[in-house]
């Protein structure tokens, strides 16, 4: 356990590089006293208002630094609710490290990363799911991402949650009171009533984790495979996707995110292509891509992008393409539209019609030459992923493995509770499970997170944040 809110923490808050501008950031009970001490200006820090900045010299024992900004913010209105002075210096590894020196020997400590995040938690201005949302929104790399985490940045999770907790601590309390005092509290037809409140809670649950999905797929990216016999265009299409707009995604240190990768954002959707270094060799012409290898690809595919040349007959290997991929979600593209066809749309729907029992694919003409079809396969990916509707901002999700585990687990108890009432067993059971539900749903939110967990999180944050 590193932390000790009562020691004074700094740390470099901007990028490592020669930059413009670079921030060093003291939060904690002497942070305006050390600075004070090392600063010289116009004023002095110790008697600065909050929220206000000066300019000022760093110096000490006859030495200067460099020429900062001062901000001072104060107690407890802060992003770590301590006193918090952010040095705007210039932006050079050098000098920041220098002053970053200078601070710990007056008696600052470098920072954990994470832990003004941390301490922010710590201090109650943020719960668990705020916090997580502020990595999150570090993290985002698509408007998608940014908007899912900003909405749990403003608390729409731990509202519904701590709602649901409300009732369930509620009903427990209510239940004990009866036990305890049956003169005054009823329990006859109780357990109907619990019944409800419990199978409204559950589907309020559901609700959550069926958001969970599409927050993985707005994260992460639509995990997305191309495929189609050799020539039928699929590094063509790859290409024209890919100069619509390549999603820049950064390596993120605890992601698995393999170089080979290849993401492409078409209005904020973002596809994760599957295999594409497979994809690329088809270019060359040497490897025949089979049956076998783009099966690999569609395994693990969330989508996959059967790839037919419509210029040209269906063959065998298309066939088997086909019946290879009929319990994915599917979208056919019937490509070189621009050449004179060989065979319509018509002919593949009853191809797809043998293979596919419920619903057919949806089939565009497309074309990787004139991009003929491209804003049709981003309806219909819409359509197939987000229901048409791609705007996030009021919605209430779950983009996070550890909170879903978490509503999981909390959903277990409470259907231990409806069995309770079924079999008939005294109100004392139900009130075990109601409070592991409570308990579980509260470790979302941060309360009653063992340390060590607390720590695992922060610990995935970026160094000053
Ligand atoms: P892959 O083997 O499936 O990756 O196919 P390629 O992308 O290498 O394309 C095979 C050939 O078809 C190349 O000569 C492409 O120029 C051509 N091609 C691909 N897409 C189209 C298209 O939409 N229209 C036309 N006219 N030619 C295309």
């Amino acid at each position: 356990m590193y932390i000790d809110r009562n020691d004074t923490i700094c740390a470099i808050a901007t990028g490592l590089g020669k930059s413009a501008i670079g921030k060093i950031r003291v939060s904690g009970p002497e942070a305006i006293e050390i600075c004070n001490g090392i600063f010289i200006g116009k004023k002095r820090i110790s008697e600065m208002e909050t929220f206000t900045a000066a300019f000022g010299r760093i110096y000490d024992e006859g030495r200067q630094y460099d020429e900062v900004i001062a901000l001072v913010m104060k107690a407890p209105h802060t992003y770590t609710t301590e006193d918090t002075v952010e040095l705007d210096l210039h932006g050079g590894p050098f000098v920041m490290k220098r002053v970053m020196e200078l601070l710990v020997s007056k008696g600052a400590r470098v920072a954990e990363p994470g832990e003004f995040t941390k301490r922010a938690f710590l201090g109650g201005r943020i719960d668990m799911t705020e916090a997580e949302a502020v990595m999150d929104v570090i993290n985002s790399e698509t408007d998608m991402a940014l908007n899912a985490s900003l909405n749990q940045l403003s608390g729409n999770l731990r509202d519904e949650i701590s709602d649901i907790r409300e009732k369930l601590i509620y009903n427990t309390a209510y239940i004990e009171s009866a036990i305890d005092d049956p003169e005054h509290y009823e329990l006859d037809g109780y357990a109907e009533t619990l019944q409800d409140t419990v199978n409204e809670i559950l589907e309020r649950l559901d609700k959550l984790l069926a958001g969970f999905d599409e927050g993985r797929l707005i994260r992460e990216g639509i995990n997305t495979a191309i495929v189609g016999r050799p020539n039928v265009g699929k590094s063509s299409i790859l290409n024209t996707l890919l100069g619509e707009e390549r999603a820049i995604v950064t390596d993120i240190e605890g992601t698995t995110r393999d170089t080979l990768e290849e993401y492409i954002s078409l209005d904020g959707i973002v596809l994760k292509l599957i295999d594409t270094a497979g994809i690329r060799e088809t270019e060359d012409k040497v490897e025949q891509i089979g049956v076998d290898k783009a099966r690999t690809s569609i395994s693990s595919a969330d989508l996959v992008l059967l790839v037919l040349d419509g210029s040209d007959d269906i063959t065998e290997d298309d066939k088997n393409l086909v019946k290879s991929i009929t319990d994915k979600k599917v979208i056919v593209l019937v490509n070189k539209s621009d050449k004179e066809e060989s065979f319509n749309a018509d002919r593949i729907r009853d191809l797809l019609a043998k293979e596919f029992k419920d619903e057919l694919p949806a089939i565009i003409e497309f074309s990787a030459k004139t991009g003929g079809g491209k804003d049709l396969l981003k309806a219909k990916i819409s359509e197939l992923f987000y229901e048409g509707h791609l705007d996030y901002n009021s919605e209430v999700r779950i983009t996070n493995v550890r909170h879903k585990g978490l509503v999981v687990d909390a959903e277990e108890s409470l259907r231990k509770v409806l069995q309770s009432i079924e079999d008939g067993v005294g109100e004392d059971f139900y009130t075990i499970d109601l409070m592991a539900a409570y308990e579980s749903l509260g470790t979302v939110i941060g309360e009653s997170l063992e340390d060590d967990l607390a720590d695992k999180i922060f610990k995935e944050f970026c160094m000053g944040k």
